[in-house]
Order: structure tokens, then sequence, then C-alpha cells
């Protein structure tokens, strides 16, 4: 199996090490050790790519290592007929799914944020006992 990406994963995986590594710099040695995304699912972003095209970004920034957590947001959108919001489960057909109408106001989906940075603890001290980890 070939993997392929295209262009647009990669110019948002960058987009997002540079945004990370500008945040981090506040924080001198500091790796970064997981990155939260929020992606609508009218974001046109392909996960699999994103995370592909994620490895290739982060290499040589302090978020190498780092992990990427995807988290996709349903579409949501507010019918204007019966004021309720609808989460829609395909993107084909923008219906209200309490009475039907059409409902274009969309108030989720497109969204591409980074939700939270996890920085890794600092190294420990030489000094400190290494047999913590031995305990059962
Ligand atoms: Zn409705």
């Amino acid at each position: 199996m070939v993997q392929t990406y295209s262009m647009h994963e990669l110019s948002i995986a960058s987009s997002i090490v540079e945004t990370v590594t500008e945040s981090a710099a506040a924080y001198p040695g500091a790796r970064v050790k997981e990155v939260r995304l929020r992606v609508g699912a009218l974001a046109s972003v392909v996960e699999d790519s994103l995370q592909f095209c994620w490895e290739l970004a982060r290499e040589g920034s302090p978020l190498a290592g780092s992990k990427l957590v995807i988290n996709i947001l349903p579409v949501i959108v507010h019918c204007d007929a019966c004021g309720r919001d609808s989460e829609l489960t395909g993107v084909q057909s923008f219906r209200c799914l309490h009475c039907g109408e059409i409902a274009a106001d969309l108030r989720q989906g497109r969204e591409l944020e980074i939700e939270s940075i996890e920085l890794e603890d600092p190294e420990p001290a030489k000094d400190e006992p290494e047999n913590v980890k031995e305990q059962a």
C-alpha cells in the first residue's frame, strides 16, 4: 500500500508545528508530548493523511516524537423553521432532523484549531531515585 498525502494536509501540519513551536518557545528545552486538534467534519482534512504529514512536519522541531490527537467534530446545523440544532451523520443532506426543513445555518463543522498542547515534564534531576518504576 502506498501512503499518499496532499499538499493540503502537509501545509496544515506544517502550520500547526510552527504555531506549537512558537508557543513552546516560552519553555526553553521543553519537548512537546501531545497536540490535540479540533477538526470539523467539513474541514476537508483526511485524518490518516494529516497523521502521516505530521510525522514529516514535526521532524527537527521540538515536536519530534509528539503525538497528534485529532478530535473530529460532527456537523451541526441550526434550523430556522423549528429553532433546533441537528447533528448530521452525513454531509450530503443539510436537513433538520426534527422537522425535515433545509437547515443551512452551519453551527459546527469547519473548525480547524489547536485544542491543547501538552509539554513533557522537564528532565528529572540526576540524583532522583530511578527505582520508582519498580513499584507494581
Ligand atoms: Zn427544524
